[in-house]
């Protein structure tokens, strides 16, 4: 368990995505340091759930439902969020995902793949389904930005998370938009760093490595949940040798929203991947 930083105590944070696996997890955290949370989801219900887990442990959240492709769906979120908590501290892009729609099947191709109708090419995918997983990604974090960082102008320290991947680096194989729109994350991180330096918001990035969540469990394990081959692999290029759990991102986070200990510190992405990055596999 993390020690408590007094200096986060009374903050406000919104956080897309809050429903989700490992942004719900950074909610309970920064509830756990006295922040009160406006935990956002594309369902309510999902949020809903991870604000009771937190008011039942004696921290306050409130949840609402907020689609970040949808900027009138923002702005309403972040009016409910204005009329309860005032300004804002903290926002953390965590809404994001994949979709198969936005996936090759194969990692690499070959000509063969054009007669086989069970093989997902580079060619079949659609326009929507490049644009809605990029969207989601991309534009919806820039949306969020645009809308709820308005409330964070004249703090004297405020501070932006966006979440990036092990795939803006580097592509992944198969999810070719999923890829760009967190290339896309790293790039806006740096952008809106230099572009906010001067009026006290820091924006950066936390890149999880590898974490069995809901958006990539059916690439990592099959029906029986026996890891799949692409699983495996990852596993043998992370020198920790695991997937990331949740709570392995909570420090990173809370150190770069504490200004106390990281008030120098804009416009980076924080890899939290036990080493992948770094290993070449050799
Ligand atoms: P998750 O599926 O548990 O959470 C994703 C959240 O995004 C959910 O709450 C979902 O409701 C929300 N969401 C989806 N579409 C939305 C929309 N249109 N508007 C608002 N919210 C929407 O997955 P997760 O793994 O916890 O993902 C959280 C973040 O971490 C995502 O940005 C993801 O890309 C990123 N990430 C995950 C991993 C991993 O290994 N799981 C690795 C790197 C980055």
């Amino acid at each position: 368990m993390l020690s408590l930083h007094s200096n986060l105590k009374g903050k406000v944070a919104v956080i897309t995505g809050g429903g989700g696996v490992l942004c719900g997890e950074m909610a309970k955290e920064l509830a756990r340091q006295g922040v009160k949370v406006a935990v956002l989801s594309r369902k309510k219900d999902n949020a809903q759930k991870v604000a009771d887990d937190i008011t039942r442990d004696g921290g306050e959240a409130i949840a609402l439902a907020c689609d970040v492709l949808d900027k009138e769906s923002i702005e309403a979120a972040d009016h409910a969020i204005h009329q309860q908590y005032g300004s804002y501290d903290i926002l953390v892009n965590g809404a994001g995902g994949n979709h198969p729609d936005a996936a090759t099947s194969e990692e690499f191709f070959r000509n063969s793949h054009l007669d086989n109708e069970d093989v997902k090419t580079f060619f079949d995918l659609t326009e929507e389904g490049i644009k809605h997983v990029f969207d989601l990604n991309y534009v919806g974090t820039v949306l969020s930005t645009q809308v709820f960082m308005k409330h964070m102008l004249g703090k004297e320290d405020a501070s932006i998370i966006n979440i990036s991947s092990m795939s803006a680096p580097t592509p992944m194989t198969k999810v070719i938009s999923y890829s760009a729109a967190k290339a896309g994350i790293d790039n806006f991180t740096q952008w809106l760093a230099v572009h906010m330096a001067k009026e006290n918001i820091r924006c950066n990035a936390i890149a999880p490595g590898f974490f069995l969540t809901s958006q990539n469990r059916n690439m990592l394990l099959d029906a029986q949940g026996e890891m799949t081959n692409r699983a495996e692999k990852i596993i043998s290029q992370t020198p920790m040798e695991r997937f990331g759990k949740p709570e392995d991102l909570t420090g990173p986070l809370v150190w770069l929203v504490d200004s106390s200990m990281s008030r120098f510190v804009t416009g980076i992405t924080i890899p939290v991947d036990g080493g992948f990055m770094a290993y070449s596999g050799v």
